[in-house]
């Protein structure tokens, strides 16, 4: 089986597969990670270890059907960088009927301890290189603690598992709760989204039919290639190209010509989870000779709409709906005329199952027909392309009576050369229902002229006269804030609804 997703999900489907097809499969490289390889076989007996481990810690009980031990949906933390060690700790989770909750690093730890006291983590499972700060975190919120051992000290010529109890449990998990995923916590705290053995499957397979992953196969370099561990795909989000950018303007020559070329040496780079302004993408495909794939997902359904691989990538859009994914757009009703904006819904088969312990948020999240509310407004261009206008809820104003996107403000006011960051939102007024307010951070050369004449070194009424060719007057700010930084969370975000309280008290 050749499989280049990295998403652990879809390791259930293969599993299975492998299993159908004997232990000649189960020979074959599952994942290549940190210079080496890994069979099926190893990864396998190596899940069956720890998924013992798990039963036997005094979580599990006992099955009355099959008498195996099991873990009857019990929360298992995984703290893992992406390797081999990770994806055998989601798998012994769910041998074990368990349900996995992948902790990211970035969260800070107030953050990580809300995931976990949310969840009602039972055991962290993590590797050797965060067991310090885990046994710590875990003990915080009464968490049994176990070591993921390395999958590389089993032998290919070893199996330890019982392959038919295995058979039974991937068998059979269609709508059990597989993994729960936190949201960014961008409008509030993270809520975590539970998605099941189905909802991860067919996320993979929707991706497999006809989106990038496929390509991915297809040239995923071969046995004993030098390129074997070369990176060949990087995805991130906008805030870190900006940060690349950055780095790179502040590089000596030289420095920037050795960086451009790595980067050059990529196959595929690609961008989600925030808006890319237009001036970001433009820089990088200068710089890098890369024009960026954006994609738009949600954490509840993964990956919906993306830009196309091969054909046009079109900036300021998210391309088209997967395959398998169903769309609408549900206007406002008390519009006069038809806009062609409203409110994205989402219907696929990787939708997740609920909110963890918030069943009115799942219920009003969702259309008497099925679909998801996004919360996001969007548009469909003259190609077709889905145009992300931001959330409902932070990033649509309406100034006098016009509606008005802040993700449109943000990225014109980002092409003013001073302007390193920009978030744009809207203050209560009086007169016209929005005040579009921005608040910049200038870049270090403008910075250091404005410690060294005192005075601000953009003006509302300098910026205003830049953008005016850009922007319609409604659009144009009428407030602006000069700050240092902007607060982002850990998925490089602005949470508007924050910051909206934070300005109207300075004003
Ligand atoms: P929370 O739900 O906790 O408030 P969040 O919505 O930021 O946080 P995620 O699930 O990580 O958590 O992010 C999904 C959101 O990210 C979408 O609803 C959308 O607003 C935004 N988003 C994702 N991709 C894009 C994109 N390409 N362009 C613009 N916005 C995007
Ligand atoms: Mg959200």
């Amino acid at each position: 089986v050749r499989f280049a997703a990295s998403h652990p999900g879809a390791f259930m489907e293969v599993i299975k597969t492998v299993y159908r097809q004997g232990t000649a499969a189960a020979d074959s490289i599952a994942i290549r990670a940190d210079q080496k390889s890994y069979s099926y076989k190893q990864l396998i007996s190596s899940a069956w270890e720890i998924s013992n481990l798990l039963c036997n810690s005094g979580l599990g009980t006992v099955d009355d059907v099959g008498g195996h031990k099991h873990l009857g949906g019990a929360r298992i933390g995984i703290v893992a960088k992406p390797s081999a060690e990770f994806v055998a700790g989601i798998l012994a989770t769910w041998f074990s009927g368990g349900v996995a909750v992948p902790l990211a690093l970035s969260y800070p730890e107030t953050e990580l301890l809300h995931v976990m006291n949310d969840s009602e983590i039972s055991m962290v499972l993590s590797t050797e290189d965060h067991q310090e700060l885990m046994q710590n975190v875990a003990g915080k919120c009464a968490a049994q603690f176990s070591l993921i051992p390395s999958v590389d000290r089993i032998s290919s010529q070893e199996s330890v598992c019982d392959h038919s109890q295995i058979e039974e449990i991937a068998s059979d998990k269609g709508d059990n709760p597989a993994l729960i995923i936190y949201t960014s916590g961008t409008t509030g705290k993270p809520k975590g989204a539970v998605h099941t053995h189905k909802s991860i499957t067919a996320q993979a397979c929707i991706q497999i039919v006809r989106g990038v992953w496929q390509r991915w196969g297809e040239s995923y370099p071969t046995k004993g290639s030098k390129a074997d561990d070369a990176i060949t795909v990087f995805t991130g989000v906008p805030t870190i190209y900006t940060r690349l950018i950055q780095g790179y303007e502040a590089m000596d020559p030289d420095q920037q010509a050795a960086s451009a070329s790595a980067a050059r040496q990529l196959r595929l780079m690609m961008c989600g989870s925030s808006a890319l302004p237009l001036p970001v993408m433009q820089q990088w495909e200068t710089i890098t000779g890369h024009r960026l794939l954006e994609r738009y997902g949600m954490t509840e359904f993964v990956m919906a709409i993306s830009n196309p691989l091969r054909g046009v990538r079109k900036a300021g859009t998210v391309g088209k709906p997967f395959p398998r994914v169903q769309v609408k757009i549900a206007e406002e009703q008390n519009e006069n005329d038809a806009t062609g904006v409203g409110e994205l819904c989402v219907r696929s088969p990787s939708m997740f199952k609920e909110y963890w312990k918030l069943p009115q948020v799942t219920k009003d999240s969702f259309t008497d027909d099925g679909f998801f509310r996004t919360g996001d407004a969007v548009k469909i261009d003259e190609d077709g392309y889905y145009v992300i206008l931001g959330r409902t809820s932070a990033d649509i104003m309406k100034v006098g009576g016009y509606k008005l996107s802040a993700l449109e403000v943000e990225s014109a006011l980002l092409e003013h050369p001073a302007v390193a960051e920009c978030c744009v939102l809207g203050l209560p007024d009086e007169a016209y229902g929005d005040a579009v307010c921005a608040v910049i951070v200038p870049d270090e050369a403008t910075k250091r002229k404005q410690v060294e004449s005192s005075k601000p070194a953009i003006s509302l009424e300098e910026l205003c006269e830049w953008a005016k060719d850009k922007l319609a007057p409604y659009k144009l700010p009428t407030r602006l804030f000069l700050w240092d930084s902007l607060p982002r969370n850990a998925m490089g975000k602005v949470n508007k609804k924050e910051l909206k309280k934070v300005l109207a008290a300075e004003q």
